[in-house]
């Protein structure tokens, strides 16, 4: 089956004798067994639900792995991915990582005796360079956020299993839509399912999904042992949410070309950041792993005080962390999602103060860049020196 079939055929209830074509959200905590000696397939919902397996299974499959795991949150899923780890084992991470995951790697993960480094993934001689023989975990996301440079996922993938490592991709930016780092190598792929999977911005969730089986005996250890699981109404959202990604993912691609392409040419912009866009640098890399160059998009203003302007002037785009909705959204990354970096990694890395990330819905796009084109107006340095005369 192609991709979009595989969106909307799957078994929505095994079992169920009623054949609902929805998947029943399964609200209970606990499941009679009929043998006081031997469990039947559920027992307790902190270890499993029949709502979030349809859920878990699905995702797995649409990603090409073997087993699919949903959590409470994307950080509830990458601290699972973490919790493998043992003391003295070591994670290489790009550089450019959402600050939440930046944040538990260092201030979390350190107290238990593991460490991360920081590298640019983009250079894979200098990358490599930083392996050790503690080196467990090599973790990217690619295309980075909010940078948007792309890595080389099958290279990676060849350098991580080079050194008997494993290669953790957070896919988030992508979805498995546009695509499938399993497919090109890595050994997890891992979600914010708060973005694109859900899409509308309602739930907070996680998944895991993984092709070996003695790592997913391992992460379904964690889940049940940890409690961090998805709960059986938002696994339900998250699967109705799920169901449309590829149509949700086409028109917000279509909008954020024609939103790159506008920005792109106008002088009021300093550098747009799109690999979607044939002067990107990574243009051909990124065509030949994904199918598509996604929907979030980062430009820099000239000034900061220029993008907070034009962040703020701007009406149809929400000012909000997260992306992936099907709402356009604005947001200033240095202050917002990319705050919670420790002090000393912010030093080492890029991060453009005037940088504003957007992340675009499915609105009409001629709506969505004429909104776009009288917040820049705004964010005009001239205007703001006039205005800031007057006040
Ligand atoms: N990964 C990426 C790329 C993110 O942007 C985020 C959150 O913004 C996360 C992981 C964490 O996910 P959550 O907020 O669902 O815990």
């Amino acid at each position: 089956m192609k991709f979009a079939s595989k969106l909307i055929q799957f078994d929505a209830a095994p079992g169920d004798r009623f054949r609902p074509t929805a998947t029943p959200i399964y609200q209970t905590a606990t499941f009679e067994q009929e043998h006081a000696d031997r469990f039947g397939d559920f027992d307790y919902s902190r270890s499993g639900n029949p709502t979030r397996k349809v859920l878990e299974d699905h995702v797995a499959t649409l990603e090409g792995g073997t087993r699919g795991f949903a959590f409470a949150s994307g950080m509830a899923a990458i601290t699972a991915v973490a919790r493998t780890l043992r003391t003295g084992d070591e994670i290489l991470a790009d550089s450019d990582l959402y600050g939440g995951t930046c944040r538990l790697f260092t201030r979390v993960l350190e107290r238990g005796g593991v460490t991360a480094r920081y590298a640019d993934a983009g250079d894979l001689a200098t990358f490599a360079a930083r392996i050790t023989p503690n080196t467990r975990l090599i973790y990217v996301e690619s295309p980075t956020n909010p940078l948007l440079r792309v890595l080389d996922l099958r290279a990676l993938a060849a350098l991580a299993h080079a050194h008997d490592a494993l290669l953790v991709v957070d896919n988030s930016l992508m979805s498995p839509y546009l695509q499938r780092p399993l497919e090109l190598g890595a050994d997890v792929v891992l979600h914010s399912a708060t973005k694109f999977l859900c899409g509308h911005a309602d739930v907070t969730g996680g998944v895991v999904v993984v092709k070996d089986e003695k790592l997913a005996e391992d992460i379904a250890f964690l889940q049940n042992a940890e409690g961090n699981a998805l709960g059986p109404f938002d696994c339900f959202l998250l699967q109705r949410g799920l169901k449309t990604l590829k149509l949700r993912v086409d028109a917000q691609q279509r909008n954020a070309q024609q939103i790159a392409e506008f920005l792109a040419a106008d002088p009021r912009v300093e550098r747009v950041f799109y690999p979607g866009l044939a002067t990107h640098p990574d243009y051909e890399l990124q065509r030949s792993q994904a199918s598509g160059a996604g929907s979030v998009l980062s430009f820099t203003a000239h000034s900061v005080e220029a993008a907070k302007a034009g962040a703020e002037r701007a009406k149809m785009f929400q000012i909000c962390v997260s992306f992936g909705s099907i709402h356009s959204t604005i947001s200033l990354p240095g202050c917002m999602s990319h705050a919670s970096v420790p002090p000393e990694i912010a030093a080492t890395r890029e991060l453009p103060p005037q940088l504003v990330r957007i992340s675009v819905g499915i609105e009409d796009a001629g709506d969505l860049i004429a909104d776009l084109d009288q917040a820049l107006q705004a964010a005009n340095p001239a205007n703001i020196l006039a205005e800031a005369s007057v006040e």
